[in-house]
């Protein structure tokens, strides 16, 4: 092991701060998205560290290192810092690739505990990999361990045709995490009654959702962001937001556009740079659009950083979120708080945000003709949207916030890890 850290200030014993360890292995909190892979899971492990900085926590976010030329502690902000430790290669590796280099990642952040003399208060492993790095930490180190699955593969493997190979050791880590953690947090009740039905009838599991910058996403009137992204005010502009992905159901809206009577502009914003997954169903996705002979309607963006979203979400006259599956789905909330009507499918974490013909509307999966027809209602009953966009944005407002949601993180950790500033300055 010849990776060396340097040794840091202890800044809870400093400053008398609680400190917790986020670990996201292969979700690097301090990427911008356009990477493979990297969707919500980066962004709320970064919101989620930054709003605890914010309470006046130490928060450490440990990655993998992705690339040589990575930074191996990166300052976010006073208080929040990204760690990236070396295990395995420093390159890109898919997540179906990762277990072998788990025991490295562990001996890394050991190694990183002992050279610096930072202690915490527990860690919060996001998704199997990291959950399975964070038991071995518990049982080696006895810190309490609090654990978000943000996908799981028992759901995850009844959408996709060919098991992927390492599909067996994911569905027993995540039985252990559940049983062994000191808490789940479920994004939703609807992945709360799923974990219980298909991972385990054991375990703590508390509901928390997921929370945005509200203000972020509402900081544009639509005839700003018309006139910024040169979108003619008549147009009817229907909007994706995510990662190319076969559950995210791209194929259905796109299937769903070419039923549609009326003129529209598709706009897909998002997706990776890199050539793996990601690029292929992109390329799937074009030849689809080009079957339907939607080419000169749609545009792909590419990955858009997240700074530079409001002006899409404020812009657009719909925004369909078609997943097959969707633990929680970060997209559909930052919709309705640019105050967009949202169009999302009727699964998992969905049917939560979205109060059916209320704050918007849930179709069922996979099936375009009632999707399109959803899409066709926008465009003829624009009062009736109105009011339920004016409603998506109060139920954002008064559930989703970043910081709220923060607030109920942090309740958590102080029950299963009382900070005691005897301890911690001892
Ligand atoms: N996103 C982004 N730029 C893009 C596309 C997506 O910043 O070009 C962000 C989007 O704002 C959202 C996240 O990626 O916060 C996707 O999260 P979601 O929960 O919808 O899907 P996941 O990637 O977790 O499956």
């Amino acid at each position: 092991m010849d990776q060396f850290y340097p040794v840091i200030p202890i800044y809870q014993t400093a400053q008398n701060k609680p400190a917790y360890a986020l670990i996201s292995v292969h979700g690097d909190p301090s990427i911008e998205l356009g990477r493979e892979g990297a969707g919500g899971q980066n962004l709320y492990v970064r919101s989620l560290g930054l709003a605890l900085a914010r309470r006046g926590c130490q928060v450490d976010m440990f990655t993998r290192r992705e690339s040589p030329d990575q930074e191996a502690i990166v300052e976010l902000a006073p208080g929040c810092r990204t760690i990236r430790l070396d295990a395995g290669p420093a390159r890109f590796i898919p997540r179906t690739e990762l277990f072998e280099y788990l025991p490295a990642f562990v001996e890394a952040w050991l190694l990183f505990v002992q050279q610096s003399g930072q202690t915490y208060e527990l860690i919060h492993t996001n998704y199997w990999l990291s959950g399975w790095v964070g038991l071995q930490i518990k049982f080696s180190l006895g810190l309490p361990q609090v654990h978000t699955f943000h996908s799981i593969g028992a759901v995850k493997y009844g959408t996709i045709g060919t098991l992927p190979f390492i599909a067996q050791t994911r569905l027993n880590v995540e039985q252990q995490c559940l049983e062994q953690v000191d808490c789940v947090i479920a994004t939703s009740p609807q992945e709360a009654i799923t974990l219980r039905q298909a991972v385990s009838r054991k375990g703590q599991i508390r509901v928390i959702p997921c929370g945005i910058n509200i203000q972020h996403f509402a900081s544009v009137s639509k005839t700003a962001a018309r006139q910024l992204l040169q979108i003619k005010p008549e147009t009817r502009m229907i909007l994706y937001v995510g990662r190319f992905d076969g559950r995210k159901g791209i194929e259905t809206l796109v299937a769903a556009c070419g039923k549609l009577l009326q003129p529209f502009q598709l706009y897909l914003v998002g997706g990776s740079r890199s050539h793996g997954s990601d690029a292929q169903e992109q390329q799937r996705i074009r030849a689809i659009v080009k079957d339907l002979g939607l080419e000169a309607v749609t545009t792909f963006t590419g990955p858009i950083p997240q700074k530079h979203l409001p002006p899409y979400y404020a812009a657009a006259d719909v925004c369909v979120v078609p997943s097959y599956y969707e633990p929680f789905g970060l997209v559909a909330i930052e919709a309705m708080a640019a105050k967009t009507p949202v169009i999302a499918s009727d699964v998992g974490g969905l049917q939560y945000s979205i109060v059916h013909n209320e704050t918007g509307v849930l179709v069922p999966p996979r099936n375009a003709a009632h999707l399109a027809a959803a899409i066709a209602d926008v465009f003829v009953n624009p009062e009736r949207w109105k009011i339920l966009a004016e409603a998506g944005q109060q139920r954002v407002q008064s559930r989703f916030s970043v910081s709220a949601v923060a607030a109920q993180i942090h309740q958590i950790y102080q029950c299963v890890a009382p900070f005691s500033s005897i301890r911690s300055a001892g």
